[in-house]
């Protein structure tokens, strides 16, 4: 289960729930409200529900296999896209559009891993042409497995990046013109005005208000792990929304969590984490911050050495073990051999490498220390997720 459980806009999801039994929802909606409010997870909500195979009052039921997969993010049918930046270099169309999808995909990735995460959003990111003709031709394909689809769109005013290339939202508008039959399009927006009226005039606007501060600290208590004053703190500096405060939280925090993420993340299952992970980082600049984190790696992974020795105790770093399970079915020669590769890690970050291309070598190397089924051999690295190697 990789989407956290909807919190607060009870009143809201009775009235859709109500009219998606009803067959009465319009094909194409509009969620508005402000930033961090919870527009796309709802969104997503609608879309689980709409999908959910199980009775209609029930809907949506989380038990089903169509819930499952959309709780999971996935649901054949169930599409989701956002503003990516664009890709670097001069390509040809097929190609944008690939490194357009891969760049999708790697954020869907991050999110299965870590699905509480709330970066702050990427200004130079949009929807661009290529992506929008993504949706169409995804919108004309017949359903994989029930009887509609549903698209969701975030940040739908980032559909025209300059006012100069209109293509985009024209393209959309073409679309939620003459929809295809059994699809729905639930776009959302802090920024409505900024979405051209053609647009607009198509969808039918709902609105979406914050949880509030009391829904918002319960949120951060229970699903985000946070001690009863921090989740206060944050739920009433975000003014009562979700995702404003996971932001809010996730910038203030323990500075040896990205470390505890990178080891994570080398455990884990899924190597398009690791590629996502590596590319998050600056591609240059390796001695400084990034040699400053890779010492915090080499702590973590010290204290996993503790961990696995003394595993007949319980009490050494409950947090650490919380924060990554498995820590003790590892072997300590495990541990130790990635406080080897960490070290050699740093030498190349000492030389200035490039921090993208170091860190991606680094966790595949950690992977295959700590996974027992990863296998051997070369690194497979994507090099075109490494831009500028050195
Ligand atoms: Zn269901």
């Amino acid at each position: 289960m990789t989407l956290h459980p909807v919190y607060g806009h009870e009143d809201l999801r009775r009235r859709l729930s109500e009219s998606a039994a009803a067959r009465r929802l319009p094909q194409s909606l509009l969620f508005v409200g402000p930033e961090g409010s919870g527009k796309q997870r709802l969104a997503l909500w609608l879309g689980t529900l709409l999908l959910c195979e199980s009775d209609p009052t029930e809907r949506p039921c989380g038990r089903c296999r169509s819930c499952h997969l959309a709780a999971d993010l996935q649901h054949p049918d169930l599409h989701w896209f956002f503003p990516v930046p664009s890709p670097r270099g001069s390509l040809t169309p097929e190609k944008r559009r690939e490194k357009l999808e891969n760049a999708r995909f790697e954020t869907l990735a991050a999110r299965r891993e870590d699905p509480l995460q709330s970066e702050e959003p990427d200004r130079a990111a949009a929807l661009f042409l290529p992506v929008v003709e993504e949706i169409r031709s995804r919108a004309s394909r017949r359903p994989a497995m029930s009887s509609g689809s549903v698209f969701v769109i975030g940040d739908a005013e980032r559909m025209v990046p300059q006012a100069s290339s209109p293509e985009a939202a024209n393209a959309l508008l073409k679309l939620l013109e003459e929809p295809p039959p059994d699809t729905m399009f639930v776009l959302t927006s802090s920024r409505p005005g900024l979405l051209l009226p053609t647009v607009r005039s198509r969808l039918l606007s709902v609105r979406v208000t914050p949880v509030g501060t009391g829904t918002t600290a319960r949120f951060l208590e229970t699903e985000a792990g946070l001690e009863s004053a921090r989740a206060q703190e944050f739920a009433l500096r975000s003014g009562g929304r979700i995702g404003t405060a996971l932001r809010l939280a996730e910038a203030s925090e323990d500075p040896r969590d990205p470390a505890i993420r990178f080891v994570r993340a080398a455990m884990a299952d899924r190597r398009s984490g690791r590629w996502a992970l590596a590319a998050s980082f600056a591609p240059a600049g390796a001695r400084g911050g990034f040699s400053d984190m890779l010492d915090l790696v080499e702590a973590v992974l010290r204290d996993c050495i503790t961990i696995s020795v003394e595993s007949a105790l319980s009490a050494i770093d409950p947090d650490l073990i919380q924060q990554l399970p498995g820590v003790r079915s590892i072997a300590p020669d495990r541990w130790v051999s990635a406080v080897s590769r960490v070290e050699q890690a740093r030498d190349a970050a000492l030389g200035n490498g490039n921090p993208q291309a170091i860190s991606a070598v680094l966790l595949a190397r950690l992977a295959r220390e700590l996974r027992p089924g990863e296998s051997a051999g070369p690194e497979r690295l994507r090099p075109a997720r490494v831009s500028g190697a050195s």
